[in-house]
């Protein structure tokens, strides 16, 4: 089912899962176990991360230097045929413009098509290490917008995929300004995204102000705001760092006042965003997406308490 049918048809909030896929090595069963925790919830969806592949040169006998493709992780896609096989799930594979030509993101599509996937969330993806900026393949694409209207003009238009995309409550890094960036936004639905999932936040009013300004803007597609509860003191640094996000002080400072208590500052993590869930649904949002970086038992917790 496509997600945008999901939307337009749910009655109340849902939960919306990601997950990243496991790092090779780790088996189908072991993947699955990992997220049976949250069969109990019956979620509608569960979407799942695109990592780019990376290159690495190796030094050979000769001093020549050798190309080598570095891919840490199962693919999104195989992942996305574990679930289906396992559960009669729906899934969201992201595919991502970075490191791949137009055509290669087409037989991608196609691929999805035939294992009957009817969703997909499309997004740029970041630089890769060594480059300052994002540089797009050649012959791909430079934003997400124009993957967006290639995913809808695929197969001469038909409607064959549910399109989200990525919003950025505080501001994605590389844009000048707040205004700019839901102009870019408005972009990606105007080119015929369906939805829109959110950087994680942790204060909800980034988000309910963000709604506000996307509406102004002429942006009228669902927001589902993203949530990742916090589980270590080292992210208090470390998620500003990578997502360009603000921790409010009201966090930083139960944290730090936990000193060394690992478990306390889990619990703490967990009840920030139990909290942060429960008044998004008292607000009436339509989901709440939980990044749940392979981690179930938080996320469990939370889902218990909200849902
Ligand atoms: P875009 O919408 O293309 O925007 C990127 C930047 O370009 C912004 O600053 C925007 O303002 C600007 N811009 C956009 N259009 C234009 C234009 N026409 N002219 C000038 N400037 C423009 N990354 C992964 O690698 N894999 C994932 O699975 C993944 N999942 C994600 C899921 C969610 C919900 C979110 C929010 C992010 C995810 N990301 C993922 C991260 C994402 O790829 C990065 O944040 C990336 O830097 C931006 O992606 P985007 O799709 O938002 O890009």
């Amino acid at each position: 089912m496509k997600i945008r049918d999901i939307l337009r048809e749910s009655r109340k909030p849902f939960p919306s899962l990601e997950i990243v896929p496991p790092l090779k090595g780790i088996t189908h069963k072991e993947l699955i176990e990992s997220i049976r925790p949250f069969m109990e919830f019956s979620p509608k969806y569960i979407n799942v991360t695109c990592h780019r592949d990376e290159y690495e040169y190796r030094r050979e006998p000769d001093g020549s230097f050798s190309r080598h493709l570095v891919r840490n992780r199962v693919s999104e896609v195989a992942v996305c045929g574990a679930i289906m096989s396992a559960w009669n799930i729906d899934v969201v594979p992201h595919i991502i413009c970075g490191g791949s030509t137009a055509e290669e993101i087409e037989n991608r599509l196609c691929d999805l098509r035939f294992m009957g996937i009817d969703n997909v969330m499309a997004l740029r993806g970041d630089s890769v290490a060594g480059e300052k900026r994002f540089v797009p393949s050649e012959g791909g694409y430079r934003y997400a917008s124009e993957l967006v209207g290639a995913i809808r003009n695929f197969e001469n238009g038909e409607d064959l995929f549910s399109i989200g995309v990525g919003g950025y409550p505080e501001k994605h890094f590389e844009a000048p300004n707040m205004e700019t960036d839901i102009e870019n936004l408005k972009k990606k639905a105007d080119a015929g995204a369906d939805y829109i999932i959110t950087q994680m936040f942790f204060d909800n009013r980034v988000y309910y102000d963000y709604v506000d300004r996307c509406r102004a803007a002429g942006i009228s597609i669902p927001i589902i705001p993203g949530l990742k509860p916090l589980t270590t003191a080292r992210q208090v640094s470390l998620l500003p760092e990578s997502f360009s996000i603000d921790i409010p002080v009201g966090l930083t400072s139960e944290i730090r006042a936990a000193g060394d208590d690992r478990q306390k500052i889990y619990r703490i993590g967990t009840d920030w965003c139990t909290a942060q869930c429960k008044d998004l649904i008292a607000h009436g949002v339509p989901a709440v997406h939980f990044y749940t970086m392979g981690k179930s038992e938080n996320i469990v917790r939370i889902l218990k308490e909200c849902f």
